[in-house]
């Protein structure tokens, strides 16, 4: 039988799995002989058996009974004893942080009698009867669903009977006194009795624990996160220790450097005579950490040892939570710190400089998600014509612009109909997170920067500014007042700075962040900004690294240089059908239309200049680097107008109808597909209309002759899309060849080009070993391969049912993100070794939108493909994690 229960002097911080995230690092504090509450950990197991069978697994109660006692004994006190009770806290947990997402209850072990023993060994009535209250408080929210606003309203009425609106001036006669209303409350509300037997206390607050790992806000906040959605949570059972027994007492929270700048020093807040749970929710404004040196020298400097000794431990920027007793300093909690993206470069170089990490190491402290984040636009350095209305903490950086809304609801509303918002509260609460996840940025009144709104945010990589005091919001009219008379209502444009914390009325312009000025070389490593060289350090370092190279999907002059000033080494994808767009649709037009040999040569007769004039721009631009252009895919009715509303055009003109949109409207009606997508596209249309294909591969020969007679060194590689059998495959190649030779002939230039193929059907993947016979390269297409694979429209189904799927855990995340690796990936995985056994060397590479996506990069690496390919602006990010995957 597996073990449920460790004590936390059994644990260690890689079990993870197992203990949790919390629990692992209890246990790893403990044997680091630090100041942890003694405690053990129940494990996720125990937690999947019970959400799986609704029952706690067999032995799991003898276990808890065997370590319970184990900690009386050590504490020398029984849980919930009348005279001395011991008292324990009861915290989730999870392998993955998920701040605030699941449950906690304080106190477990008070009851009408041990509430007496607590008092007289505390020597403090006030102090045992406002834990009590808060227990049943807790309790009765969380284990036994009472709305938590009915025990909020008591406590108000009670202040509001005593005159006063703060908890400071309640006495131990007024928490009695809320000890029954709050014991009514739950009678009423949940049909029982408040339980007084310890135990059970314990063991239905664990079972809570459990059942919160499926609560609507957990879910939504691992679908954010891409949490597993199976692993659940630890419980960890802990004695408790008091913040709140007096002015010698208190909690916070501190960490070992700046989250938002990686500056080491000391950050963090403090609340004088509070429990844990207070500085969390942000309800009581906090002091900053440094002010704990003036309240409590010996415990901020025991506290800034032990700071010390966990960098040095964990190797790594950590968070902390702490409580004074009676100014004894306990440690409640440490973990690996959550930070900004900014703040993940500065430390890895940071630590790298100090040697307590290698350059590898570095790399994978940061990630390439993080790196597109540095990349976002930032409010203009000058901001003219715009009024800044206040200043509060910054949170979490970025720049957002949008409407003020004060609800979570709102927010979700009127993003959905594709309006920017920010989100206004006084603070926010686990049950803001889909309107956090629907606006563009959150803007609080208090709390600081480890409120609930911070940690939340700075995780999501969201925009945030909190604390500012400030403001008075008023959730109810749905509008904040600001110094100076202004008032913000609902609707009116607001923008926050989360780097500095500024907020401003109105829309605030953005500028390019530092980072890709220096991607786009306008900024250099040298000129001194701190984030910019640490992203040169990594960058340089994942470079060098890299197994794969990083191409990008581009299909013009601009957007090749902007890829290769951003690192790419060639392109992976041009789209030539982008090329007839705009003016050009008309000349595609008359192709289709044309009516015989001769007209259809002459439609082609006029793109193929403008094409070949594309492609010389295009080589220019990769000048010495491949350059992969696909032949023209899409289906041609995208070429002309819109079947419904020509119709209506003739139908209406009647018989004075123009000719033109009749021919057209026949042509359209021809062309109309019912599933386009399927339909007469990629190498089929090469197939059936003569010339297409013929005149893309001339002018793609031309231009890379013009370029090499001119000095430049072009590399094309043709690729034919959307192949599924060989033969097609040989039929394109073979006309192409001819092509390409002929154009060697009449410039008398010759440039080596290769004919390859997108593998983008299962077909296609099942019978590379064919294909490569006549390919001289693959490029998986993901996108086309996702949807021919899992037999989803592309362009449908993310609006028409993802979201039911994601909310089911069909799939954790859109399979057109991320590459699916069990199905579409076993395809490419097939492919790319049949292909490497039919023609040994290969080239192979992606091209679908997942070549930027980091999980699908690093799969992209562990099939060994040479290359990924992906839009010009995620080339860094790609870059990066082509670097990572190979460390
Ligand atoms: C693909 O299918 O993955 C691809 C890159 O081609 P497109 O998106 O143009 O169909
Ligand atoms: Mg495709």
């Amino acid at each position: 039988m597996p073990k449920f229960v460790y004590d936390f002097t059994e644990g260690n911080k890689d079990l993870k799995d197992l203990l949790g995230g919390k629990g692992a690092n209890l246990a790893e504090m403990t044997n680091l002989g630090l100041p942890v509450p003694p405690g053990f950990t129940i494990t996720a197991e125990a937690c999947r058996h019970y959400l799986e069978h609704g029952t706690l697994p067999e032995g799991l109660a003898e276990e808890v009974n065997a370590h319970l006692a184990a900690l009386e004994g050590a504490m020398g006190k029984k849980l919930g004893e009348p005279g001395d009770p011991l008292l324990v806290s009861v915290r989730s947990g999870a392998k993955f942080s998920m701040p605030g997402m699941m449950e906690t209850v304080l106190n477990v072990g008070l009851n009408d009698e041990s509430v007496h023993g607590l008092a007289a060994q505390a020597g403090d009535e006030r102090f045992a009867w406002d834990s009590y209250r808060r227990l049943i408080q807790m309790f009765g929210k969380t284990v036994l669903d009472v709305d938590g606003d009915l025990f909020e309203d008591a406590v108000e009425d009670v202040k509001r009977a005593r005159g006063t609106d703060d908890d400071a001036d309640l006495t131990a006669d007024d928490f009695k006194d809320l000890v029954d209303r709050f014991k009514a409350i739950v009678r009423e509300q949940a049909g029982r009795e408040f339980p007084t037997d310890p135990r059970e206390q314990m063991d239905l607050a664990t079972e809570a624990v459990f059942e919160s790992w499926n609560a609507d806000r957990a879910i939504l906040y691992r679908r954010q996160e891409r949490i597993p959605v199976d692993l659940g949570t630890a419980v960890n059972i802990c004695s408790m220790v008091f913040g709140n027994m007096g002015m010698d007492s208190g909690t916070g929270v501190a960490f070992t450097r700046d989250p938002a700048s990686g500056h080491q020093g000391i950050y963090g807040d403090y609340l004088q005579n509070a429990q844990g749970e207070d500085v969390v929710a942000g309800i009581r404004n906090t002091v900053p950490l440094t002010e704990l040196e003036r309240i409590d020298k010996a415990s901020y400097d025991r506290l800034l040892e032990i700071m010390e000794t966990l960098e040095n431990h964990y190797l790594d920027m950590c968070d902390i939570e702490f409580t004074i007793e009676r100014g004894k300093l306990w440690m409640l909690q440490t973990r690996v710190g959550k930070r900004t993206a900014a703040a993940a470069f500065r430390i890895a170089c940071q630590l790298l400089d100090q040697g307590l990490i290698d350059a590898d190491e570095a790399a994978r402290r940061v990630t390439g998600g993080q790196l597109a984040q540095l990349m976002f636009p930032r409010f203009a350095s000058r901001v003219d014509g715009v009024k800044k209305i206040t200043k509060g903490m910054n949170a979490s950086p970025g720049a957002a612009v949008g409407k003020a809304v004060f609800t979570s609801e709102r927010a979700v509303e009127l993003a959905e109909r594709g309006e920017d918002v920010i989100l206004v509260r006084r603070e926010t609460n686990p049950d803001d997170l889909s309107g956090m996840v629907a606006a563009k940025g959150v803007l609080t009144s208090r709390g600081g920067k480890t409120s609930h709104a911070a940690v939340v945010a700075r995780g999501m990589g969201k925009t945030c500014v909190c604390g500012a005091e400030e403001l008075d919001v008023d959730v109810k009219a749905g509008s904040f007042t600001a110094p100076g008379g202004v008032t913000v209502s609902e609707g009116d444009v607001i923008s926050i700075d989360g780097s500095s914390g500024d907020v401003y009325l109105g829309e605030v312009p953005v500028e390019d962040s530092p980072v890709v000025r220096y991607f786009e070389g306008e900024l250099s490593a040298a000129d001194g900004d701190e984030l910019v060289t640490a992203v040169n350090r990594v960058m340089e370092h994942a470079d060098a690294r890299a197994a794969m190279a990083v191409r990008a999907n581009a299909d013009n002059a601009e957007d090749a240089a902007r890829a290769r000033r951003f690192g790419a080494r060639g392109i992976g994808l041009c789209r030539t059908e982008h090329m007839f767009l705009g003016d050009r649709r008309q000349l595609v037009e008359q192709l289709i239309l044309a009516e015989g040999d001769d007209e259809r040569q002459a439609a082609l007769d006029a793109l193929e200049p403008l094409q070949k004039q594309d492609f010389e721009g295009i080589f220019e631009a990769m000048d010495g680097l491949p350059v992969t252009i696909r032949l023209i895919d899409p289906p041609l009715h995208e070429f002309l107008p819109d079947i419904t509303e020509l119709s209506v055009r003739v139908a209406l003109a009647g018989d004075g109808a123009d000719p033109k949109d009749r021919r057209l409207l026949e042509a359209v009606t021809r062309l109309h597909e019912q599933n386009p997508m399927l339909g007469l596209r990629g190498v089929r249309l090469g197939l059936v209309i003569p010339g297409l294909f013929a005149m893309q591969v001339r002018a793609i020969a031309e231009a890379a002759a013009a370029r090499k007679a001119a000095g430049g060194d072009p590399r094309p590689e043709i690729m034919i899309p959307l192949v599924g059998a060989v033969q097609e495959l040989e039929a394109v190649r073979d006309e192409a060849r001819g092509i390409l030779d002929a154009v060697r002939e009449s410039t008398g230039v010759d440039v080596p080009a290769l004919v390859g193929t997108m593998i983008e059907l299962p077909r296609a993947a099942l019978t590379a070993g064919q294909i490569a016979e006549a390919a001289e390269f693959f490029s998986f297409g993901t996108n086309d391969l996702t949807q021919t694979t899992w037999g989803f429209s592309r362009d449908d189904v993310e609006a028409a049912f993802f979201s039911r799927y994601l909310e089911l855990g069909i799939f954790g995340v859109s399979p057109f993100e991320t590459l699916d690796r069990e199905g579409v990936g076993r395809l490419v995985r097939i492919a790319a070794e049949e292909g490497r056994r039919a023609r040994p060397g290969i080239k192979l590479g992606i091209c679908g939108e997942h070549g930027g996506d980091p999980d699908s990069v690093h799969f992209c690496h562990e099939v060994g493909l040479d290359y990924v390919s992906c839009s010009p602006f995620r080339v860094p990010v790609a870059r990066l994690e082509a670097g990572r995957a190979a460390i």
